[in-house]
C-alpha cells in the first residue's frame, strides 16, 4: 500500500480551572504567566483545556489570544463549563467532601475541589495523559519533558505528584502519629519520611483509569470512610486529601514527581507552630522545573 496517510498530531493534553475571575483579580495575572510560560517554552503541540464559568471564559479568551500573539505560537484551546462538569462529578464529591473540604456542600466549588479525581470520565476519550495545572504556577521547563515523566510510572501508577513541602499533614496525622510513634508519614520527604503529595501538578494517565477496576473501588464510598477513619484524617484540602491517603495506602498508584515539578513557595506554616522543623519540609535540592505560588506567595521573576 503506498498511500501516505498523514500523521494524526499527538496532542499535549493541558487541563486547568479558571474560575471567578473578574478583570481585575490576581489570578488573572496568574493565569497570564503560567500560560505564557507553557507556551513559551513548548517544543510539542499543546491542547489547552480550560475549565471556566461564563464570566471567566471571556478573559481566558482574551488572555490566551494576547499570549498567542505575544509568542507567535498557536496552540488548540477547549473550554468546559464548570456547570456541566459538576453534575458528572456529584458521586465523587459526596464521597470525598465529608473527609476532605472544610466547608461540605458548596455546589460548585467542590465539585471542582475534587475535580481531577473524576477527569478520566469527563475527558473526551481520545485524550489518554494528560497534565493538570493549577495557575498559580510558572513553568520553566518545555512541557515535553513533563510528559516525559509518564514513561517512568510504574505499572501500577495511576496519577504522578509531587511532594507536599510543608508539615500540613504532620498536622492532620497527628492523631494517627501518636498513636504509631514510629510512623514515617507525616515525616519530611527529604529525610526518608512521607510528607503528602501537593496538587498544583497532577500527571493522569486517564487510559489506566478509564480501566481500572481497583480505582473505582478505592474511591467508593465504603472504602473512602474506612481509610479517613484508619488515619484519624480530617483534611480540608480536597483531592490532594485523598491523594496523600492513597499514597499511604496503596503507594503504587502514586509516581512521585521529582520536587522540582512543583517548587512551592507558601510559608503559612513556617509561622504556625512548625517554625523549628518547616525547611526540613520545604527542602528541595533539584533545579526548579515550576514555581507554585501557592497561598498567593510572589513568585521569583527568573
Ligand atoms: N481557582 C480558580 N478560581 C478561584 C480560585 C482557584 O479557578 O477563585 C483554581 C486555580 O486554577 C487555582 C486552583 O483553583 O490555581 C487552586 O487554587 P489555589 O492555587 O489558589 O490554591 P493553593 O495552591 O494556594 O492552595
Ligand atoms: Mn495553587
Amino acid at each position: 500500500d503506498s498511500t501516505v496517510t498523514p500523521k494524526k498530531i499527538e496532542y499535549y493534553n493541558v487541563w486547568c480551572i479558571f474560575t471567578k475571575v473578574t478583570s481585575n483579580s490576581p489570578i488573572r495575572r496568574k493565569f497570564k504567566i503560567f500560560s505564557e510560560t507553557l507556551l513559551r517554552l513548548a517544543t510539542v503541540d499543546i491542547a489547552f483545556h480550560v475549565i471556566t464559568d461564563s464570566d471567566s471564559k471571556g478573559i481566558a479568551e482574551n488572555e490566551i489570544q494576547g499570549i498567542m500573539r505575544m509568542t507567535g505560537k498557536l496552540m488548540k484551546v477547549q473550554y468546559y463549563d464548570v456547570h456541566k462538569l459538576a453534575s458528572q462529578l456529584e458521586n465523587i464529591v459526596s464521597v470525598m467532601s465529608p473527609h476532605f473540604s472544610s466547608k461540605p456542600g458548596t455546589y460548585y466549588s467542590d465539585a471542582l475541589f475534587f475535580l481531577s479525581l473524576g477527569l478520566h470520565r469527563i475527558a473526551p476519550m481520545d485524550q489518554n495523559l494528560a497534565v493538570m495545572f493549577d495557575v498559580d504556577t510558572k513553568l520553566r521547563r518545555d512541557i515535553k519533558e513533563l510528559f516525559q515523566e509518564f514513561n517512568h510510572f510504574g505499572e501500577k501508577a495511576l496519577f504522578g505528584l509531587a511532594p507536599e513541602l510543608t508539615p500540613v499533614y504532620r498536622h492532620v496525622l497527628y492523631l494517627y502519629r501518636s498513636k504509631n510513634p514510629k510512623t514515617i508519614f507525616g515525616e519530611p520527604l527529604y529525610s526518608g519520611g512521607y510528607s503528602g503529595y501537593n496538587s498544583g501538578v497532577i500527571l493522569i494517565n486517564l487510559e489506566r483509569l478509564r480501566n481500572s477496576l481497583e480505582y473505582d473501588q478505592i474511591v467508593s464510598q465504603d472504602s473512602v470512610d474506612h481509610l479517613a477513619e484508619k488515619f484519624n484524617f480530617k483534611g480540608h484540602l480536597g483531592d490532594q486529601d485523598f491523594y496523600t491517603i492513597l499514597g499511604m495506602e496503596r503507594p503504587e498508584f502514586i509516581y512521585t514527581l521529582d520536587c522540582g515539578w512543583n517548587r512551592q513557595l507558601c510559608t503559612w506554616w513556617r509561622d504556625r507552630g512548625y517554625t523549628d522543623v518547616f525547611s526540613s519540609y520545604a527542602q528541595c535540592d533539584s533545579e526548579t522545573k515550576l514555581w507554585h505560588g501557592n497561598c498567593n506567595a510572589p513568585i521569583p521573576d527568573d
